[in-house]
């Protein structure tokens, strides 16, 4: 066992990635390394995931394994969203843990190690943030919410990156009502990224060789309302952010935009994303329902003629747009003439991806009250009908691929296929494009489409003149071994 190793274990979403891939800068700059074997590592590190139950229960199981394998001299600490909401539970339920971190202090992991090592506490480490660090948004009567102090995360790359695509955060925490998410309870208030930082990380990141840039946020249409940029108003920042990264790194094919907030998509962005090939004509906006009142008891945006319409004009501007949303079964008060409502809305909307969830009752949140009356198995029925009826759809919306030229981002090889994404698929989440041929990784190569899945695609290489220059020992294939190889120093 090393004491300067570690074995990260991060759960949850894309965001929490990041939050991990922060931890791992901090501490390979204290010349610490990173192993994936547990019984190696000095210290053991889970970023959990508090979102829903599962997620809970699928976090805290994994704190339980590695403690009850914990060796002499290794330390075991909780990081993340869980811990942030129920970090003395955490303790309480998983006894081995030496060290508790909440989501806003991520940058405290080399100090808690340190301290721990030290040996000044036989208690575990807490670093959450102090109480007196308040959300301004919190509601009256609600528990303070603490925030996060942008100071605080100068020196890493708050991005984490898997092969050529590169996850950007460019805010952290949400300010929004929604009665089922317990997000604001976990991160607190949105904080945005001041610009100037956002733009810097880019470049790193396309002299790196990135290909794909990502960026996300609780709600990246709420991006700059609180940086004070102009009377205009937070509307104008998310345009001007990508109209700005786009200019300053053009080396960067491809900037994808995830997680717009209905009734706060401006027409600017539209505009910006037309006419700049450099982002992807692709969106996700979970809409979570499509009945008035489902989404008034959510304290959600209700207005359906506005969706109606943005999506409209978000179609004229975008005639290639790829669309995705989420949507929640089973939220309390549901009836069926309401899931019929969202089934009806999803036939004539002909979105490209859709996730669906069933609700899931999370305490302390503004649904807490409305209890989980509906059953299991109704949520269930829900689940699988809507699914249904989007299988359909999706498979559709991919026939209609069929003929069309895609570039491919090539992600992996083996037994003579390759596996890439199109601008239509979003990393982890969406489907794949399956292609005949071993073609190079973080390349992105035209494909001609000649298949199509429910989720996926496939297709052959459009120019098989550009895939005869990559051959072994070739020249394209050092360069390429080169820039694979910049692409490693920042994973
Ligand atoms: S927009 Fe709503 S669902 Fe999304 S993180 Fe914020 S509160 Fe949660």
């Amino acid at each position: 066992m090393n004491p300067k190793a570690y074995h990260l274990v991060s759960l949850g979403c894309a965001k929490n990635t990041v939050d991990s891939e922060s931890m791992s800068q901090l501490l390979n700059h204290e010349g610490f390394h990173p192993t994936d074997q547990p019984s190696q590592a000095g210290v053991l590190i889970v970023n959990t995931c508090g979102f829903i139950g599962p997620a809970k229960e699928e976090s805290l199981q994994v704190l339980k394994d590695l403690a009850k394998k914990k060796r002499k001299g290794q330390l075991l600490i909780a990081a993340g969203c869980l811990t942030q909401r129920y970090g003395m539970e955490v303790a309480r339920q998983v006894p081995g843990v030496d060290g508790i971190l909440g989501t806003q202090r991520w940058m405290d992991v080399v100090e808690v190690v340190q301290r721990t090592r030290e040996g000044k506490s036989p208690q575990p480490q807490y670093h959450l943030p102090e109480p007196a660090q308040t959300s301004p948004s919190a509601r009256p009567g609600e528990p303070a919410v603490p925030i996060e102090l942008p100071a605080k995360e100068t020196g890493v790359l708050r991005a984490a990156v898997l092969g050529a695509s590169a996850y950007l955060k460019i805010a952290d925490g949400c300010r929004r009502p929604c009665a089922f998410c317990a997000i604001p309870l976990i991160k607190g208030t949105a904080i945005s990224r001041p610009m100037e930082a956002i733009l810097h990380e880019a470049q790193v990141l396309q002299e790196a060789g990135i290909r794909e840039l990502i960026l996300i946020a609780q709600d990246t249409t709420d991006y700059g309302y609180d940086l004070g940029r102009s009377p205009a108003g937070a509307r104008q920042d998310l345009p001007l952010l990508l109209q700005r990264l786009a200019a300053q790194a053009p080396g960067i094919d491809w900037m994808r935009i995830l997680y717009l907030y209905p009734g706060f998509v401006p027409e600017p962005l539209l505009e910006v994303m037309a006419s700049n090939p450099q982002i992807l004509p692709y969106l996700d906006m979970p809409l979570q329902h499509a009945h008035p009142e489902t989404l008034r008891r959510m304290q959600r945006p209700a207005n359906i003629d506005w969706t109606y319409r943005t999506i409209e004009k978000m179609r004229l501007a975008l005639p290639d747009l790829a669309l995705r949303t989420t949507f929640i079964v089973g939220y309390p008060g549901e009836t069926e003439a309401e899931f019929q409502a969202l089934l009806d809305f999803v036939k004539e909307l002909r979105f490209d991806r859709v996730g669906v969830f069933q609700y899931s009752f999370e305490p302390g949140t503004p649904s807490e009250p409305l209890g989980d009356p509906i059953s299991a198995a109704v949520k269930q029925e829900r689940y699988e009908r809507l699914m249904e009826l989007q299988q359909g759809i999706s498979l559709e919306r991919n026939q209609s691929q069929v003929g069309r030229t895609l570039p491919v981002l090539i992600e992996g090889t083996g037994d003579g296929v390759s596996l890439g994404r199109s601008y239509r698929d979003a990393p982890e989440i969406d489907g794949m494009v399956i292609v005949e041929g071993e073609l190079p990784v973080g390349e992105i190569i035209p494909i001609s489409i000649t298949g199509a899945l429910t989720y996926d695609l496939s297709g052959v290489p459009a120019q098989t003149a550009h895939l005869q220059l990559i051959q072994p020992g070739s020249e394209a294939a050092s360069l390429l071994r080169s820039k694979k190889h910049r692409t490693r120093h920042h994973d």
